[in-house]
């Protein structure tokens, strides 16, 4: 069982994504690659294909969502609720290159798509909602909900951005998986920008349409940036500096003690009491003194793990 924070991955960088202006600064471009943040979210909450495809989406949208300008650079955190086998599907993402998310029922397989691939809609659902969630820091965090449209993520986020932002945007996120293995895991985010002519978003939106699947795209490029060239050939695109991500938890032992006090109630606890992060793993272990108060923090024995 894994110890109090020790150890959750915050220097290890494991996707990038790139952004930029396309065309002449008629659309807004994000482009992700995640291979390894994905597969280390595979190996630290045990997820089976189906669900790292699943996360590994919602976290690569968050990411590039997180570096939205007209988000201003906030905090974004991403809900799917679709009723689904795999349960609630959570990321969220940083600008300062943060990311974290998880799966409720992370074991969950079901048979591949009529395409032959992960079923992420089945396994996600679409009997549900989409939240957003934005924390500009220093005011009041916005959230908005949509319905879903697939579960596949990719078009529920542009819906997302139909719907709350009146902005045209196209998104492609593909994961692939295999047990214990992450093959590749990209994506990629084109915005219209006021003032881009028909025939010009036309021709944007026909190389997307001809891109064959997403992962395995990316997956044949050595980076996001290089993909993306390739896709829009000739339509020119004028990149801004890279942002690296790693998998980092805002846990902390305080947190978790105030929200397992809270759970509790009016009730007195008379034994020592767990609680694990649904993020990180991260076991967090209190003595009943400790949840009564009657002790200050961090002064009672717990065990080895605890090295602040
Ligand atoms: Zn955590």
């Amino acid at each position: 069982m894994k110890k109090e924070k020790e150890q959750t991955g915050e220097s290890r960088p494991g996707a990038v994504v790139s952004r930029g202006l396309l065309a002449g600064g008629n659309f807004r471009i994000f482009a992700v690659k995640a291979d390894d943040l994905v597969a280390d979210s595979m190996r630290r909450q045990k997820l089976s294909p189906l669900a790292a495809a699943a996360l590994g989406r919602l976290m690569m949208a968050a990411m590039m969502m997180a570096l939205d300008i007209k988000l201003k650079k906030a905090r974004v955190t991403l809900k799917l609720d679709g009723g689904g086998p795999l349960g609630l599907v959570v990321a969220d993402a940083e600008p300062e290159g943060q990311v974290r998310g998880y799966v409720a029922n992370p074991g969950v397989e079901l048979p591949p798509s009529a395409a032959g691939k992960l079923d992420v809609a089945s396994g996600v659902g679409k009997d549900g909602t989409l939240s957003v969630f934005r924390d500009v820091k220093m005011k009041e965090p916005m959230s908005s909900q949509v319905p879903l449209l697939s579960g596949e993520v990719a078009e529920d986020i542009a819906h997302y951005y139909r719907l709350s932002e009146q902005t045209g945007t196209a998104v492609g996120l593909g994961v692939s998986a295999a047990p214990g293995k992450v093959l590749s895991a990209g994506g990629y985010m084109v915005q219209v920008l006021p003032g881009a002519e028909e025939p010009l978003i036309r021709a944007v939106e026909e190389r997307i349409r001809n891109t064959p699947s997403v992962s395995g795209f990316l997956e044949a490029h050595r980076d996001a940036r290089s993909a993306m060239e390739t896709l829009f050939d000739g339509m020119g695109i004028e990149w801004f500096e890279d942002v690296g991500f790693s998998f980092s938890c805002r846990c902390s032992r305080e947190l978790a003690r105030v929200l397992l006090v809270e759970s509790m109630g009016k009730e007195k606890p008379e034994e020592a009491h767990e609680v694990r992060c649904h993020f990180c793993g991260t076991s967090y272990l209190f003595t009943a003194e400790e949840l009564t108060g009657g002790t200050r923090e961090g002064s009672a024995p717990i065990d080895e793990g605890r090295g602040e």
